[in-house]
């Protein structure tokens, strides 16, 4: 919430009027405002599509708009490539791949990917503070978290592209050719970095289509191409619905399709591109348990909670999303978890306080309050700190269910918003067997002083990322990906190259 409209939630106690010497009633403590400046944002009124090194204009003449998640204005009007855009981008990558990139020697591509890790950091608050206007993240952790990951990524896999006859022994390794990449909007531009930086280092050329409602990053990104002279159709970006990501994705002259979005559309992917010979990697929805056993440092794990579950609004595919907590803390543990969500602040995402921002679209609002809805139908406990939200934007206090069935849509189903499901349990065993009772297996948490228990309970978890005692920590060097319905393939390390790779034996 904005500070002028702060109630009960944000006020800290005063001193008191006996304490300060004084007479009369206390005065009330509030966050002063800390927004971040939009001034380094240049925001163009069109963004075309980013084609053979160029911004075009959509062939058919077609335009979206895109909106501020915060406010609800209109930030600018993004072009809606046609099938005949899509067919260009790909042919530009098609022969970027055959004649330029694909030809250079991997020092060479090395080269453009440092000069890319530069520039990113050099423009990091330019980045950061558009990703956060464009989706509704809080600027703190666009600032901390997204764009110094992005740059990392690039800089991780550019000190692969000289050293790819070292990394898989014995085995020579070829790019794939041309790939297909659809992100979501959650982390807009990390989903970026992560879905070309392996592949450019392998040698491919790309076409990427961003997220309808988070274009911008993307399309800023592309100037950074160009400030980088790389050759052209190396990286094409085309915007548009959904349906221009399936034409992109079935497109007869890709090799490698990655997907980042719902497990829904990863299945129709899936279906449409069968038996095509493509490559396919998907990383789907999740609903992650973090289990916290009776002997956790019980403040640390409530702030790995609020961590797993909090940040980025809970629109993280690996998202905290299921608290399991052994019975006999339940109710401590509660008691302090309400206690700290208290102290979130809701509101403006460029305000530096802030810790929960807008959600990224209508849609996705409208989803999160029918599950809370769901959950309050089926008999769980609901708790929201008082806070007032902002009159305009998409905004959610942050909710917290106890009092969970299994059974329930809550604790089945991924909310992708600041909710949490918690459910109890007795034993590890019960535990690990509630963990695992999902469709989903991306990631868990563990939270538990022995050691012994960390390794015996991690290993039977069925999901692609196991925290123990921490939660949402990334790192480029570390593959993530899901098993069962959070897709297959992973992203980040050496893993995430092997995608983007066609092995031959020497
Ligand atoms: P989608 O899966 O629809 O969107 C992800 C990306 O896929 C976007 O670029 C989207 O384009 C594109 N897309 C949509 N339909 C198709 C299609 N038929 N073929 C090819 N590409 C397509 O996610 P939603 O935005 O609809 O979110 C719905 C739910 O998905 C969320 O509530 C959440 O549960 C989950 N989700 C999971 C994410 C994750 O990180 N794993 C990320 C985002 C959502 P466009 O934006 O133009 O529609």
């Amino acid at each position: 919430m904005s500070p002028s409209r702060a109630t009960g939630a944000d006020v800290l106690p005063a001193p008191t009027a006996a304490a300060a010497g004084t007479a009369g009633p206390p005065v009330p403590w509030e966050y002063a405002p800390a927004p971040e400046s939009r001034d380094i944002v240049h925001l163009q009124a069109r963004y075309g599509l980013f084609i053979n090194g160029r911004e075009v204009a959509p062939r058919g003449g077609r335009w979206f708009t895109d909106l501020d998640p915060a406010t609800e204005e209109p930030l600018a009007e993004i072009a809606r490539a046609d099938a005949e855009d899509v067919d260009a981008a790909v042919g530009a990558a098609r022969r970027a791949q055959r004649r330029t990139w694909g030809q250079l020697p991997g020092r060479e591509r090395a080269k453009y990917l440092f000069r890319i890790a530069r520039i990113l950091q050099e423009r990091s608050r330019e980045f950061a503070v558009l990703e956060t206007i464009d989706s509704g993240k809080p600027i703190k952790e666009s600032r901390d978290v997204d764009i110094p990951l992005v740059a990392a990524h690039f800089w991780y896999y550019a000190g692969w592209a000289d050293k790819l006859e070292f990394a898989f022994p014995g085995r020579s390794a070829r790019p794939l050719g041309v790939a297909a990449q659809v992100i979501p909007w959650n982390f807009p531009l990390l989903m970026l970095a992560w879905k070309i930086a392996p592949a450019l280092a392998a040698g491919n050329t790309v076409v990427l289509k961003p997220a309808s409602s988070t274009p911008l990053t993307a399309l800023l990104f592309a100037d950074v191409c160009r400030q980088a002279d790389l050759p052209p159709g190396t990286v094409n970006i085309v915007t548009g619905p959904g349906e221009i990501g399936m034409t992109l994705v079935t497109h007869p002259d890709v090799d490698k399709v990655a997907f980042t979005g719902s497990t829904a559309v990863g299945k129709e992917i899936g279906r449409a591109i069968a038996g095509s010979g493509k490559a396919l990697t998907l990383e789907l929805g999740g609903k992650a348990a973090n289990i916290v056993f009776d002997d956790a440092p019980l403040d640390q794990a409530v702030e790995g909670i609020v961590n797993g579950i909090f940040f980025n609004q809970g629109e993280v595919c690996c998202a905290g999303s299921r608290l399991l907590v052994q019975e006999s803390i339940a109710d401590l543990l509660i008691e302090k978890l309400k206690d700290r969500l208290g102290t979130l602040r809701v509101g403006d995402p460029l305000d530096k306080n802030t810790d929960i921002g807008a959600i990224n679209n209508a849609a996705q609002l409208a989803r999160i309050e029918e599950l809370v809805a769901a959950g309050v139908a089926e008999g769980a406990d609901l708790y929201q700190p008082p806070c007032e939200l902002p009159a305009r934007g998409y905004f959610v206090r942050p909710t917290l269910f106890t009092n969970v069935a299994q059974s329930s849509r809550i604790a089945q189903e991924e909310i992708f918003g600041p909710v949490l499901s918690t459910l109890t349990f007795r034993t590890p065993e019960e535990a690990i067997e509630k963990a695992n009772n999902t469709a989903y297996g991306l990631s868990a948490g563990v939270w538990t002083e022995k050691g012994s228990r960390i390794l015996a309970v991690t290993k039977r978890l069925r999901a692609g990322v196991v925290w123990a005692n921490t939660f949402n920590r990334f790192d480029p060097t570390s593959p993530f990906g899901g098993y069962k319905e959070s897709g297959f393939g992973r992203e980040g390390g050496l893993a995430g190259l092997l995608a983007y790779v066609r092995l031959e034996d020497r």
